[in-house]
């Protein structure tokens, strides 16, 4: 039995092709290369360059390796890129995957994880939000993704397969053991942008927008490391292939941080200053996502060893650090990171 990683050789997928290896698994990846590297693949695992939504290379791919499970890590995440290209979005995302599930219907593959996200919810308050809370996604991505989860929830009434979806809040960090991490350029996450203005890949960072309805003004999020995440996904094939039903469950912790205890972490972590600078709010972004993650404790038996956010913080900066080697060692340029967004209106020192 093999497993088939979609998008396996990006941030999130890549360090679930070490989870998998390390339980044992077989993996082959499918992966395009537009946003993931070859090298982020391990060496274990058959990497596939090809598009997800090729229904005649999934099906080959699926009958040569005897694939039992495919986990979809594949698509486009970058919220405002969907509103300037919401057609992009569902491209990638949406029709895409429909095509991954005929290839996945046509070789009767049993079992199918999908990558979604908190999105779905849209604005959601100070309260972890439960699974049945109410689904209104403010973006093209996260419709893109709840189109998807629809799509999946009818496809396995029709067909018998079994799959569970994961609504992610926000994933950061990097493997403990430095195997990979984040490494697209031109970021957007906050824990990424902070640890490369620590290291000093950018010259300033931005916190966007302090007015906000929450204790110090800041936006509130569940920051989840990526460690922990890939964990439940192998929590979560290990429930299907025992004959477990279909399920959707959030991935967070239960609670959250703000920007700027995120950029005190860092700072303290780090162990130096660096120009932090308060810019106006970035359109889109809701107050505070935290997630009530007690389905995923009870239905997946998980319990996260990376619950502290400045552990989540000491392994991206030290995957910011060997990535700098890393490119050096491939002869990629690092592109200028766009810092132009918001022209800061005043500098602030966070505690170091
Ligand atoms: N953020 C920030 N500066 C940055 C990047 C992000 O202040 O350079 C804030 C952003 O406005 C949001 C929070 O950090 O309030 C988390 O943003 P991120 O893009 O990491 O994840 P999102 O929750 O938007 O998916």
């Amino acid at each position: 039995m093999t497993v088939l990683v979609t998008g396996g050789a990006g941030y999130i997928g890549s360090h679930m092709v070490w989870e998998l290896l390390d339980a044992g698994e077989d993996v082959v990846v499918l992966d395009r290369l537009s946003t993931g590297f070859e090298w982020a693949v391990a060496p274990e695992a058959k990497l596939v360059v090809g598009d997800v939504g090729d229904i005649g290379l999934v099906s080959s791919i699926v009958r040569k390796h005897k694939v039992d499970a495919v986990i979809h890590f594949a698509g486009s995440i970058v919220v405002p890129e969907s509103v300037t290209d919401p057609l992009g979005y569902y491209e990638n995302n949406t029709s895409k995957t429909r095509s991954l599930l005929e290839a996945v219907v046509r070789e009767n593959v049993p079992h199918f994880i999908f990558s979604s996200t908190a999105a779905v919810y849209g604005g959601a308050g100070l309260e972890p939000v439960r699974e049945d809370a109410p689904l209104k996604p403010e973006s093209p991505y996260g419709v893109s993704k709840l189109m998807t989860e629809w799509m999946l929830r009818d496809t396995a009434a029709a067909h018998g397969l079994r799959y569970t979806a994961l609504r992610y809040f926000n994933v950061s960090g990097a493997d403990p053991r430095g195997r990979t991490g984040q490494s697209t350029p031109g970021a957007t996450h906050l824990i990424k942008v902070a640890c490369e203005t620590a290291t000093g890949k950018r010259p300033w960072m931005q916190v966007y927008g302090t007015d906000y309805p929450t204790p110090d003004g800041t936006c509130i999020r569940d920051y989840i490391h990526v460690s922990d995440l890939v964990a439940a996904h192998r929590l979560a094939l290990a429930r299907l292939r025992a004959g477990g039903d279909s399920l959707t469950a959030n991935c967070g912790y239960s609670h959250g941080y703000s920007v700027l205890e995120v950029i005190d972490s860092v700072h303290r972590v780090h162990g130096a200053d660096f120009d932090v600078r308060i810019a106006g709010r970035r359109p889109g972004d809701a107050p505070a996502v935290i997630a009530n993650s007690d389905l995923a404790r009870q239905e997946l038996g998980w319990r996260p060893n990376y619950d502290d956010l400045d552990r989540i913080v000491a392994d991206a900066l030290n995957w910011e650090r060997l990535l700098a080697r890393k490119n050096v060692a491939h002869g990629i340029q690092t592109p200028e990171p766009d810092n132009r967004l918001a022209l800061p209106v005043k500098r602030v020192r966070t505690k170091s």
